[in-house]
């Protein structure tokens, strides 16, 4: 292992399948020599791919967790080829506490990689992250929904990179996974995300949003479920479950002009359902004052033609929140 702080239970690399903790150092007022203890599973089964699979690295999207949560009860040795991790609780306080980041010290891991070994918890649980698991992976699938403040149709992605090492496998992921939308995706910031640090090692890397606004419900749990075994089954490091088979996704493709921010507080009137097809110019969104009647401080026009994809959940503004994001057909 590397000077990584947190440690494994169980060993990582023995052959068969294991479930156990990371444990990391949390000394605190309450709890001087407390530690943090992450549940996972790994199943070593011989040669073949090897896999991560993340939910919960934002602690407020439930689609993953689920779904991982559900796939680490039943799986057994015999269904893995390969290797798979499964790391349902990727920031575990922060899924705990229902919260997009830490509770702990406000850390989002999403944006905390490649970590730091003696930084915050989240930077250091990040740093071994980086180290002992994405070292250990082809592949990473890392499930994210829209969580309390956004709303998406359902989607699975990759990032466009120019056929740089791992893209094509990601690509196929994203077709794999058969959400309504496959996306080729660019990011709006994407300085240490999980993503970055996988595709920065040459790997594939799967990401999703599915639904949002902090809760699940019958269809983006299935989604999750059905996907997430159609994608490992792709990569062949899951040999059993056979998922419904679902329609092709319908490709999409996202840059930088795609998304739109709020440029005033105010009430959030939408005016479009999510899922529809936008004009450039077309109103999205009204942002109404709260102290006059007559006062519309903002109006959100699509900025271009395509489908809108994302939105925030909240009925409130505030100058710089995300507002929406349009994607356009894949050429
Ligand atoms: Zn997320």
């Amino acid at each position: 292992l590397s000077n990584s702080r947190a440690r494994p239970t169980v060993d990582l690399d023995a052959p068969g399948l294991r479930r156990g903790h990371f444990v990391l150092p949390w000394s605190r007022d309450d709890s001087a020599w407390g530690a943090l203890r992450i549940p996972f599973l790994v199943a070593n089964g011989g040669s073949g791919p090897r896999v991560l699979v993340c939910g919960g690295n934002h602690g407020d999207e439930f689609e993953g967790p689920l779904a991982i949560t559900r796939l680490a009860s039943r799986l057994q040795l015999a269904d893995v080829g390969g290797r798979l991790i499964l790391v349902p609780f990727l920031n575990y306080p922060a899924v705990r506490a229902g919260s997009r980041t830490s509770p702990i010290d406000g850390g989002n891991m999403n944006r905390s990689f490649v970590g730091r070994r003696l930084g915050t918890l989240t930077e250091q649980f990040a740093y071994f992250v980086q180290h002992e698991l994405v070292s250990r992976a082809d592949a990473v699938i890392d499930l994210h929904s829209g969580g309390r403040s956004m709303q998406f149709v359902p989607f699975a992605g990759y990032h466009v990179r120019d056929g740089a090492p791992g893209e094509s496998l990601s690509r196929e992921l994203a077709a794999a996974f058969a959400a309504p939308i496959a996306l080729a995706m660019t990011e709006l910031d994407d300085e240490g995300m999980l993503d970055s640090a996988v595709e920065g090692a040459g790997k594939a890397f799967l990401t999703t949003e599915i639904g949002g606004g902090g809760s699940t419900d019958a269809s983006s749990v299935r989604l999750a479920d059905d996907g997430l075994c159609r994608a490992l089954r792709h990569l062949h490091v899951l040999r059993t479950g056979d998922p419904p088979p679902a329609a092709p996704p319908r490709w999409l493709r996202n840059d930088d002009r795609g998304y739109v921010s709020a440029e005033a507080d105010g009430l959030l009137e939408y005016h479009v359902l999510l899922g529809a097809e936008v004009r450039a110019g077309q109103l999205l969104a009204t942002i109404h004052d709260f102290d006059s009647f007559t006062l519309v401080r903002h109006q959100v026009c699509a900025p271009i033609d395509g489908v809108f994809l994302g939105r925030r959940h909240d009925g409130l503004a505030r100058n710089g929140d995300f507002l929406a994001l349009i994607a356009q057909e894949l050429a």
